[in-house]
């Protein structure tokens, strides 16, 4: 044996068992508000800054960054056979604008004890819909825009409405006129359907699997129910005024299990 094949031998043993452990791929915004498409060799356990990321069958899992994150986070990912390949990521940092709204309704802006008592009733609606878990990742077809228009609003703004601050904005706010056809952003099951909330007014909310979310509201029409699997770009409603609006405009939300990310980010496909 060649000292030169014996070196070749010991550099196949030292590199082989992270090249063949498995495989990781990611693509997506690495900024404030992104999603992280990924995939890795099914089997493995993935983790981000500590927290348990869910994987589907077939090796997808998503990652999120909130409008706050931090500018690194550190991806773990442990191969079936034990082997360990870390990542850190750096997210790129944004500054967000000041959107000042003028002329709502008094009664949008503070509501009664009354109006208190009924939004209480639809969080808790709303966070019931969340606990429904989609294992099938939908979202591998991709993304369209719901609707074309106007973009009025954008994710992260913070907001002041006739005056008083409020929590900052977590969408995209597109105009289009009453009535346009809303499509579903990508795949998946439809986990709510209301026929009008106080703030949101009618409202639809598709889980597109491992707890990706889209959210479409101020809606003039539903067209889907509770439960019903839609594909991309399927007609789930039409863009209206309903809940507190200053105009006809779709509001368009998109939810990683707790965290609110930047619908504009996911890529369109
Ligand atoms: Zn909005």
């Amino acid at each position: 044996m060649t000292k030169r094949y014996l070196s070749y031998v010991l550099i196949l043993l030292l590199v082989s068992p992270i090249a063949f452990a498995g495989e990781v791929k990611l693509s997506g915004e690495f900024t404030q508000g992104g999603l992280i498409v990924g995939w890795a060799t099914p089997g493995t356990s993935i983790t981000l800054d500590g927290k348990r990321v869910s994987q589907a069958k077939a090796g997808d899992f998503l990652l999120g960054f909130a409008r706050r994150a931090a500018s690194t986070s550190q991806l773990e990912i442990q191969f079936a056979d034990g082997s360990t390949e870390r990542r850190k990521l750096t997210i790129k940092q944004r500054s967000y604008d000041i959107q000042r709204i003028d002329g709502l309704p008094k009664r949008k802006v503070t509501p009664s004890a009354e109006d208190l008592a009924r939004i209480k009733k639809e969080i808790a609606l709303i966070y019931q819909a969340r606990q429904t878990k989609v294992a099938e990742p939908f979202f591998t077809v991709g993304f369209a825009n719901p609707v074309k228009g106007r973009i009025s609003g954008v994710y992260g703004s913070q907001r002041i409405l006739n005056g008083q601050k409020r929590r900052p904005h977590y969408g995209q706010d597109i105009a289009a006129p009453e009535g346009t056809a809303i499509g579903a952003a990508s795949a998946g099951v439809v986990v709510f359907a209301h026929p009008g909330m106080f703030f949101n007014g009618k409202t639809v909310i598709i889980n597109h699997g491992l707890g990706l979310r889209s959210s479409y509201i101020h809606m003039n029409a539903v067209r889907v129910k509770a439960g019903e699997r839609v594909s991309k770009g399927q007609i789930i409603g039409e863009v209206g005024q309903t809940g507190r609006t200053t105009g006809p405009h779709l509001h368009w939300g998109l939810t990683l299990n707790e965290t609110q990310l930047d619908p504009a980010l996911v890529i369109i496909r």
